[in-house]
């Protein structure tokens, strides 16, 4: 099987860079998975694990939203932010996870001024996080 480049890019720094056998990311209409010779397209990702392909290998990095481009030469993913499991700090997404479902649970009960859907994508974050922190890809 033929390897490609894969670039994982984030607005303050190159998060991966090297040749894979494969992706799979999560596109807005569901799992997408990419290998080489693919045809060029680019779709927006949802806050989900990536999981890379090197040989039998499987490597995984929580992703923030943003979108996965493939090109003739190459592939590139631009996120928010992006983690390689080693990365995750998960006691820093443990506690974003908790604070998330804390400030969800007052705007159910009608208390304080919540932003929800801050919450909830904060939720989703944290959840990433600790998915990939513990090799969970689904
Ligand atoms: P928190 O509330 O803990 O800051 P967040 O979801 O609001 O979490 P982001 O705004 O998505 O954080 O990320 C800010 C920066 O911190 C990014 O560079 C991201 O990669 C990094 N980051 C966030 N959470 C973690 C984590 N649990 N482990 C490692 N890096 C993290």
């Amino acid at each position: 099987m033929s390897t490609f480049l894969l670039e994982i890019v984030t607005p303050d720094h190159l998060a991966y860079s090297g040749d894979v056998d494969g992706l799979t990311v999560r596109g807005i209409e569901g799992e997408i998975g990419i290998l080489a010779g693919h045809i060029p397209f680019i779709t927006p990702l949802q806050v989900a694990p990536i999981s890379i392909k090197i040989g039998q290998d499987y490597t995984f990095i929580s992703i923030s939203g943003g979108f996965v481009e493939v090109r003739k030469d190459k592939v590139v993913v631009l996120a928010e932010s992006a983690e390689l499991e080693q990365e995750i700090d998960v006691e820093r997404a443990m506690a974003a996870k908790e604070r998330a479902e804390r400030r969800i649970g007052a705007k159910k009960r009608n208390q304080a001024d919540i932003d929800f859907d801050r919450a909830e994508l904060s939720l989703k974050r944290a959840m990433n996080r600790i998915k990939v922190h513990s090799h969970i890809h689904k």
